[in-house]
């Protein structure tokens, strides 16, 4: 079976702390986006790993910073879009035509395990889609834009939604094609197939698998590392 692994690394905003781009931000001195494709590398399924990718950050910048990185797997580099939308959609163009499944990561992932990987890629091939979820542990409310409580979610039915995120190649596409309209607001790909009436089956999420967003993340990051190698 051929997997294909895209990789989204192309916000514009991703700037924290300095002028070096999330996907770039050090840990342990090694690029976040390192971390994740060396563990994709690791996949024996996966034959391509595509990165979204702001053009700036092709020549010069990706060798500098990921040069040093021996990745066995072949790596395509393609801009990114407007949306994460648009960096899927221009992703998907380049995958491989033999792909059966294609699996979506954030590149600010770095914990991302292969048994999550693995868990995802079963899930796909059984149902045609899954993305792992994690169960939501504080009560949710939902407040209206003056500041007031409009609702409370009941949290037995709410999960938070991680990434790798897989798919039948086939229903991905045809989602993206038939969710012209509604692309730009997705923040994840399960949402395309969802609000089209289809079937997203989540699989256990792992609660190292954090997605860092701030320089807080960060930290917490380091100390995920710093605990699991001491
Ligand atoms: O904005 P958010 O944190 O949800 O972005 C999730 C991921 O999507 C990030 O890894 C970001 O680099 C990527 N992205 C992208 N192209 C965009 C916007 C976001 O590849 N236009």
């Amino acid at each position: 079976m051929k997997i294909s692994a895209i990789i989204v690394a192309a916000g514009k905003g991703e700037r924290f702390g300095g002028n070096i781009p999330k996907a770039f931000f050090p840990l342990n001195r090694k690029p976040l986006l390192a971390y994740v494709l060396e563990a994709f590398n690791q996949v024996s399924d996966i034959v391509e790993i595509i990165v979204t990718l702001r053009s700036s950050l092709m020549g010069e910048f990706w060798e500098k910073q990921m040069g040093k990185f021996s990745l066995v797997k072949p790596i395509k580099l393609v801009q990114g879009g407007e949306t994460r939308s648009d960096s899927v959609w221009n992703a998907l163009q380049k995958v491989d035509r033999e792909s059966e499944i294609v699996l979506i990561h954030d590149a600010a992932r770095p914990f991302v395990t292969l048994q999550l990987i693995s868990d995802v890629i079963e899930g796909a091939l059984k149902w045609g889609a899954s993305i792992p979820g994690l169960r939501v542990k504080p009560t949710i409310k939902e407040v209206n834009p003056k500041g007031f409580i409009v609702k409370t979610h009941d949290r037995e039915k709410l999960f938070e939604a991680q990434t790798p995120q897989g798919f039948r190649v086939d229903l991905l596409k045809e989602a993206f094609k038939k969710a012209s309209s509604t692309r730009s607001i997705a923040t994840d790909e399960a949402f395309l197939i969802e609000s089209q009436g289809g079937r997203v089956k989540v699989v256990e999420g792992d609660e190292k698998n954090i997605k860092i967003t701030t320089p807080a993340d960060l930290e917490w990051a380091e100390w995920i590392m710093h605990r699991s190698s001491s």
